[in-house]
């Protein structure tokens, strides 16, 4: 990834000021050291030193922070958190895990040492799978891609779905995807999973809503593509289980004066395929180059900049950078 950047600073150095260089990664990411533990998803990065690496390397400072907070930063500056006017918001980022990032009153809620924000590995089924983490039954092996699919696998190991079995007849591998088409052509067995899937969703986000009564909830990542097959059961696990989201949810006695119109629970925004801030990988940001003061802090321009000040040419070239981004090493 490094001599991702480094390559990109050549290419665009006389054209453009670079403001900072930020970096999502999966977590648990220890802040401010910027070391890695034990992440679940990452087998044999622990005890890595993500941030001394790379400004190692770079020779500048650098930002990092879990890719989930780097998510609902996007959602709270450019997306849903813009759009309906609020100071906090809530994400789940559903994907090869699930990610967590919590805004409160314009601030990422760090926790105290960066770990806050692990509501992916909050038990939704104490007898359920083996998480990653080690507990069993997490949010993230209930409503992840990749519990999804192992679901699905399941049920063909076991003989009692002969439709999905037929989607790998020709001994590729199944995707949320696969099962997203098969389950919105109607086959039963992958709509029992995407109900499964949303219950488990809706049981964890009554959770987070009881906890945080805050105005909104975005639910991003890959699996977010197929929210129309998952929120029907969400919402029924919502108003079951959460009586704060029962008395707040938009028209309901207490949600008057709240903004965006009581508790919202939305699909992101962002669309992880655009490969920008709702994917979270590599936010970078950039000054056009009328801009010709240059900041002496790279870090303190990122941070300022990844509020809601970024301008709309900053954000295009953003998106031109990140795309040509995408990167799997330090
Ligand atoms: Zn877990």
């Amino acid at each position: 990834m490094c001599d991702a950047i480094l390559e990109l600073l050549a290419q665009f150095s006389e054209t453009y000021t670079l403001a900072g260089i930020g970096v999502g990664s999966p977590g648990p990411l220890e802040l401010p050291a910027g070391r890695l533990h034990h992440p679940p998803n990452l087998p044999g990065w622990d005890g890595f030193h993500l941030l001394a690496e790379m400004e190692a390397r770079l020779r500048m400072r650098v930002a990092v922070e879990s890719d989930a907070n780097v998510a609902v930063l996007a959602e709270y500056t450019l997306g849903l958190g813009e759009q309906l006017g609020v100071d906090s918001l809530c994400m789940l980022t559903l994907g090869t895990g699930v990610g967590n990032g919590i805004i409160l009153d314009g601030k990422l809620w760090h926790g105290a040492t960066g770990m806050g924000g692990e509501a992916g590995h909050m038990t939704i089924n104490p007898d359920g799978p083996v998480c990653g983490c080690g507990n069993t039954g997490c949010l993230e092996v209930c409503a992840s891609a990749t519990a999804l699919v192992s679901a699905a696998e399941r049920l063909i190991g076991s003989g009692k779905a002969p439709g999905l079995a037929q989607l790998k007849c020709d001994g590729s591998s199944l995707t949320a995807l696969d099962l997203a088409q098969a389950a919105r052509q109607g086959d039963p067995d992958a709509l029992a999973i995407y109900q499964q899937t949303g219950r488990a969703l809706g049981i964890g986000l009554a959770g987070l809503i009881n906890i945080l009564n805050l105005p909104l909830y975005v639910v991003g990542g890959g699996v977010a593509e197929s929210w129309d097959l998952l929120a029907p059961s969400v919402f029924v696990e919502l108003e079951r289980r959460s009586y704060v989201y029962a008395l707040t949810a938009p028209g309901r006695p207490a949600s008057s004066g709240m903004p965006g119109g009581g508790t919202r629970v939305l699909p992101a925004k962002w669309d992880p395929k655009q490969a920008f801030w709702a994917r979270a990988s590599f936010p970078c940001i950039c000054r056009e180059p009328q801009s010709q003061t240059r900041d002496p802090s790279p870090l303190a321009a990122t941070e300022r900049d990844s509020r809601r000040q970024i301008s709309a040419p900053s954000r295009i070239v953003c998106r031109e950078i990140v795309a040509k981004s995408t990167c799997t090493s330090p």
